[in-house]
């Protein structure tokens, strides 16, 4: 049996780390660093997101600053919006939570970030460095992901690595991420054929799909390490129930090591979230950011 990746366990572990970074913050520099969440419209999922950023960022002992604007929000008054923040110094991250509604052009709100606020790393400055292996706010799921097999795998160098999906917010960062970790990567995609042979080859895989349990246990080599991105609601026995993109009754009986979902990449989205905070903080007031 595989052993059970806890990423709930690993993200409060990260977030007491950054709490205590934001302390000697405090104390030693005299600064809070501090996060500004945007929500536009009333998506349900977006609201639960949202709330649960806020209570995370001042749990950890930073500033927040929540954002609701209703759907109907012109998209020059977000661009207002994003530009008074980038203008604002007490603010050191500003994320938008996507989507956005329709009328509102997301890839330009996004550029409208501040680079050096954009802690969600979306930004097309932060995708290039990324790229080109410059240090950048990196994406926080692809990082909570290669976190998690860093701290079961170790060294990642050498290892084939498979991911599963090459979307702009997890496939291609994550893919960048494992490059920058030395593994030989394969990115397979909607259009990939024969995709259990190539899922076969990996020592890792990463699936970022959205499609419920479609990794089965023996599309996969023995011992393999799988980071579950997925999060899927199926109906299952007449009840709402969340699922990965793998189907993990079959995968942990071939897999090495494999991330539950709920609980495996989902709690370290936002505990990476805080990471880049207090990153960007450090790196606005050009001081050496504190271990975490
Ligand atoms: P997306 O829809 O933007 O991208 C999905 C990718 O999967 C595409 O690149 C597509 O080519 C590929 N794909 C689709 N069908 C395929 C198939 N049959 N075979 C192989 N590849 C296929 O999705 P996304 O935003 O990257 O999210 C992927 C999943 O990760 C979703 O379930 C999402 O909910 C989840 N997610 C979780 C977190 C988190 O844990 N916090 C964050 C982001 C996304």
């Amino acid at each position: 049996m595989a052993k059970l990746i806890d990423g709930k366990a690993f993200a409060e572990g990260l977030r007491g780390r950054i709490a205590k970074a934001v302390a000697e913050l405090k104390a030693g520099q005299g600064f809070t660093p501090g996060l500004a969440v945007v929500l536009v419209g009333e998506d349900p999922a977006s609201k639960v997101y949202v709330a649960n950023k806020a209570k995370q960022t001042v749990e950890v002992g930073m500033n927040s600053w929540e954002y609701k604007l209703p759907a109907e929000t012109p998209e020059a008054e977000v661009l207002a919006l994003v530009e008074k923040l980038n203008a604002d110094p007490a603010v050191h991250g500003i994320l938008v939570q996507l989507p956005l509604p329709k009328h509102i052009d997301s890839t330009k709100v996004l550029t409208a970030i501040s680079p050096a606020k954009d802690v969600d790393g979306f930004h097309v400055v932060n995708v290039g460095k990324l790229s080109t292996g410059q240090d950048s706010l990196v994406p926080c799921t692809p990082v909570g992901s290669v976190m998690l097999a860093r701290d079961v795998l170790g060294k990642l160098d050498g290892l084939e690595a498979v991911v599963i999906g090459r979307s702009n917010i997890v496939g291609k960062p994550v893919a960048q991420l494992l490059l920058a970790e030395n593994c030989t990567v394969t990115i397979a995609h909607s259009r990939t054929k024969d995709l259990p042979a190539v899922v076969r080859r990996a020592d890792l895989v990463i699936a970022a799909v959205g499609r419920p349990e479609m990794v089965k246990g023996d599309w996969l080599k023995p011992g393999a390490c799988v980071i579950d991105v997925g999060i899927n609601r199926i109906e299952r026995d007449g009840k709402g129930k969340l699922v990965g993109d793998c189907d993990f009754a079959s995968c942990e009986k071939v897999a090495g090591s494999i991330t539950p979902v709920p609980g495996g990449v989902g709690p370290m989205t936002i505990a990476c979230l805080l990471y880049n905070t207090v990153k960007a903080a450090c790196a606005a007031k050009g001081i050496r950011q504190p271990e975490m």
